[in-house]
Formats: structure tokens, sequence, C-alpha cells
């Protein structure tokens, strides 16, 4: 009998938005029973090699990943060993990816509220032979506030015959794993296959309300001890360099 396991392939951490430390992202994805994260801050891969270390302490596999910052939309790169740069077309960036054989999962398509791919995923991303050729898109966003941005995800993915994966987009520990990919086996290899061959599906359910509220709050004090630091920095003035 096969055995299925759970992957949160969509995580953040203080190294880019996020609010929890890569330690308590790793205490709660093995409290929880989550056998593989990929951490996947945004235009890093600092905290995903920090958690790769530590990760020997916790019955969890990590994936280093990074959200890309395309030109084009946000862009999961997974299985990465030099991270990506920002601002580069998708298919300059899918081609980096590839050549370090990473895999490119497109990120909330249809969240409109953020960069993303779109329409741009029916244009570029289908047929044989596709001009952005991805690995697969993530049809299920535990993070999506608004009702049918998935579904379309998860329609396009079916059309195209594009694998469907699932992430939680956690910026708080506390979501990790509300949004999963499903795969035979338990090894981040395992996922990798699944991914390659097709055989990996997405579940999971969204965030609920006070996952919102506390990210928000989280912002918020974040932003307001920014500004404190601000007003309490010494104003320095610059010389022009200029003698009278
Ligand atoms: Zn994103
Ligand atoms: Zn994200």
């Amino acid at each position: 009998m096969t055995i299925w396991s759970k992957a949160d392939i969509h995580v953040h951490t203080r190294y880019s938005d996020g609010h929890s430390s890569v330690a308590q992202v790793l205490e709660h994805a093995d409290h929880i029973g989550l056998r593989i994260i990929a951490i996947t801050d945004h235009d890093t891969i600092a905290g995903a090699i920090e958690a790769q270390r530590m990760a020997r302490g916790f019955d969890v596999e990590v994936i280093v990943g990074e959200e890309v910052s395309t030109a084009d939309g946000h862009l999961l790169v997974l299985f990465l060993e030099r991270a990506l740069p920002p601002g580069r077309p998708a298919p300059e960036t899918i081609a980096a990816a590839h050549e370090q054989g990473a895999l490119c999962i497109v990120a909330h398509p249809f969240d409109w509220l953020v960069p993303s791919f779109g329409a741009s995923l029916l244009r570029y991303c289908s047929g044989d032979n596709p001009a952005w050729p991805v690995d697969g898109v993530e049809v299920f966003n535990a993070s999506l506030p608004l009702p049918g941005m998935n579904e379309r995800a998860a329609s396009v993915a079916t059309a195209l015959e594009l694998p469907a994966c699932g992430g939680s987009d956690a910026h708080h520990f506390s979501t990790v794993g509300l949004g999963y990919t499903l795969f035979p086996g338990s090894t981040a290899d395992d996922l990798r296959q699944a991914i390659l061959r097709g055989d990996v599906r997405a579940g999971g359910r969204a965030w609920a309300a006070g996952h919102y509220a506390a990210v928000a709050s989280l912002r918020a004090r974040r932003g307001l001890a920014r500004a404190a630091r601000a007003v309490t920095q010494p104003i320095s003035f610059r010389s022009t360099g200029r003698s009278r």
C-alpha cells in the first residue's frame, strides 16, 4: 500500500515578511506531523538554509525554496542551491531555476491583490512546448482572501494538465500546514519525483479570521516599532561639500 505524505511548499519566515522564526516554524511543523516544508521567503534563501541546518533536531525535512518576485508575478522555486534574483522576466527565472535542477510552481496565479501570473498562465504555460515551462501550479493557497481565486487556479491547472500543488503561504507559524501538497512517499525526493510525474494533489483549509487578525496586528506592531526607531534616531545633516 502506498503511503501518502503532506508537504507545505509555501512558508515565510522573518527572513522576509514572515513573523515567526525558523525555529518556531520547524517546531510547529513537527508538532502537527508535517513531513516536509519548503521555506520560500521572498527573494532570499537565507532562512531556508538556516532551516535545513536546524531541521536535524526535528522530524521534518526542509526544502530550500524561494518565492521569486519575477517581473511577471510570484513564482515558487523549490530545491534551490543558489538564490535567484528578483525582477527578471519569468522565462529567464524559470530557465535559471531549471539549470540548478530546481522546480517552478506558479504561486497563487489568480490573486490580483499581489503580483501574480494571471492570464499569462493560460497564454505561456500551456501546450507540449510552452514558452514558460513551469512544473506545477499552486491551486490551493490557504491565505487567499477572496472566493474563486483558488478554484480558478485549479480549473486552469486541470485544463493545462499541470501538476496541482498546495501551500499555506504561512506568515506566522500557526498557519503552517493549513495548505499542503499530498504525494506518494515520505521524502523531499519522493515529492520532487511526484511533482515531475504529476502525481500530486492539493488540499487544506483557508486561514481563519483570527489568522488574518494576528498577522495584521503583528504587521501594525512592527510598523509602529519601525516608526519609533525612526523618530528616536538622531537627525544628521550632511555637508554639501561647498565652502563659502
Ligand atoms: Zn506571493
Ligand atoms: Zn508567499
